[in-house]
């Protein structure tokens, strides 16, 4: 078709799109969590709201990483992220590179030949970032304690944030843990 032909089509047929509709209205965050009282200290392995970073209010991007996990972990993870428990509407997102994401989620005991890649997810994440041991085998080694293959839990490898027990833990812990650093 010719650009003069096509003009005069153009000219004819005239705008056939929807118009756009009105811009959202601006999102109001959330108002950060209250701190715990100083007499209730964590005493799981959570960190106190104050001690999460304050950027992450709101909205995370999520790496996981399964360091030897025995797939139980990455099961209940899966449902946390799925329609029923659906952490994505507290602001909790997974995606697929560290460079993308604001935390790690370790699951299972950190295997040998998983240590040096944990290391590193870890460290290409940007500061402020969060990282998340999810699971027994993750926060204390669990049933593979003392494996030939084991190195330890995640955080004799990396600083660990959060701990969320279990074998598995449950999805709604698994979401409770991510609304903390979401404060959602
Ligand atoms: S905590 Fe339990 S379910 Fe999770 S990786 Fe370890 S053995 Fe498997």
């Amino acid at each position: 078709m010719s650009a003069l032909r096509l003009a005069r089509l153009i000219r004819r047929v005239g705008r056939i799109a929807e118009p756009a509709l009105p811009a959202p209205l601006p999102i109001t965050l959330p108002a950060p969590l209250p701190a715990d009282p100083p007499t209730d200290p964590p005493t799981d392995g959570r960190a106190l709201p104050s001690e999460l970073p304050s950027e992450l209010r709101g909205s995370v991007q999520v790496r996981h990483v399964d360091a030897g996990s025995c797939n139980g972990c990455e099961i209940e993870v899966g449902a946390a992220f799925g329609p029923v428990y659906d952490a994505e509407r507290y602001g909790a997102r997974l995606v697929a590179s560290p460079r993308h994401a604001d935390a790690v989620l370790v699951t299972g005991v950190v295997t040998r030949n998983m240590a040096e890649p944990l290391r590193r997810t870890v460290e290409a994440t940007p500061r402020p970032r969060v990282v998340l041991a999810v699971g027994d085998c993750a926060v204390d080694c669990g049933l593979f304690a003392r494996g030939h293959a084991v190195v330890g839990p995640a955080s004799s490898v990396v600083d660990v944030d959060l701990e969320v027990r279990g074998c598995p833990p449950e999805p709604e812990q698994i979401v409770a843990a991510l609304r903390r650093v979401t404060g959602r």
